[in-house]
């Protein structure tokens, strides 16, 4: 599950993501070579500063190619269905096929995907069960990157020494301020945009944890820890690999009594 590679052909989605790339392209690019190797080598940073520029990016890029590729659980043409699970089951009337409750169709991709949250368009993929986990590790890493970038910009005018500039190129010498003014502007927006999302995404999976108390065979369940939802959601309990989108997941194993039938 999850394994699959997935491609969805549509151009819109193609362009969405591609400014996506550009913006960390640009940053990953520019703030070492304007800010942090200048001031590296001139002592006013430590290079830890640098590899969690590096690190940070890295675990970004990484994030979101594979929440873009993962297959977000489309269903299968011909699925088993259990008789005892049958009561679970709905036709959908769009591609005419049998899905688990809170499926949902997605007129974008042409299928019905597993617990689906969204269609992203800037991942050019759906948001669905078998990667919901990597686009909650996409928002969180672009997140702390692009507060990592706004915090360096302005450092590097208000805060650090300022450089000797002997052995920079032309080009940037020449256009420093512009290259850090469009950095703090792309960071401005991306962080803005991508914190509303990730509260939203956040909220979401705690109404859920809330309304799957709600029918009268959830109410004589527990309810659920949040532990135990982001468990689900991640594919483990183990909370540092819930960080880590070089894994592959594997569906938990639920205990009986929070155990949801779809
Ligand atoms: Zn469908
Ligand atoms: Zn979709």
């Amino acid at each position: 599950m999850g394994q699959r590679f997935h491609f969805v052909v549509d151009p819109q989605g193609w362009c969405c993501m591609g400014l996506i790339i550009f913006v960390w392209l640009y940053n990953t690019i520019f703030i070492p070579k304007v800010i942090l190797f200048p001031h590296y080598e001139e002592g006013n940073i430590s290079v830890v500063a640098v590899l969690c520029y590096y690190f940070c990016s890295l675990f970004c890029i990484a994030s979101l190619f594979r929440a873009s590729v993962a297959d977000p659980g489309k269903l299968p043409a011909n699925p088993k269905i259990p008789i005892t699970e049958r009561e679970y089951w709905e036709l959908c009337n769009k591609c005419n096929m049998m899905r688990p409750k809170r499926s949902h169709h997605c007129s974008r991709c042409g299928h019905c995907v597993r617990r689906m949250d969204h269609h992203c368009p800037w991942i050019n993929n759906c948001v669905g069960e078998d990667n919901h986990w990597l686009f909650l590790q996409l928002c969180f890493y672009t997140q702390i990157l692009s507060s990592y970038t706004l915090i360096l910009d302005f450092c590097h005018y208000y805060y650090f020494l300022p450089l000797k500039k002997e052995n920079w190129d032309v080009f940037v010498f020449r256009h420093e301020l512009a290259l850090l003014r469009i950095s703090a502007f792309m960071g401005l927006i991306i962080l803005g945009g991508i914190s509303r999302l990730f509260y939203s995404q956040l909220m979401g999976i705690f109404t859920y944890k809330k309304m799957s108390n709600c029918c009268e065979t959830c109410k004589s369940r527990p309810q659920k820890p949040w532990q135990q939802t982001f468990s689900e959601v991640f594919g483990t309990h183990w909370k540092i690999l819930w960080f880590i989108p070089f894994r592959q997941r594997q569906p938990l194993r639920i205990p009986y009594h929070f155990a949801s039938r779809v």
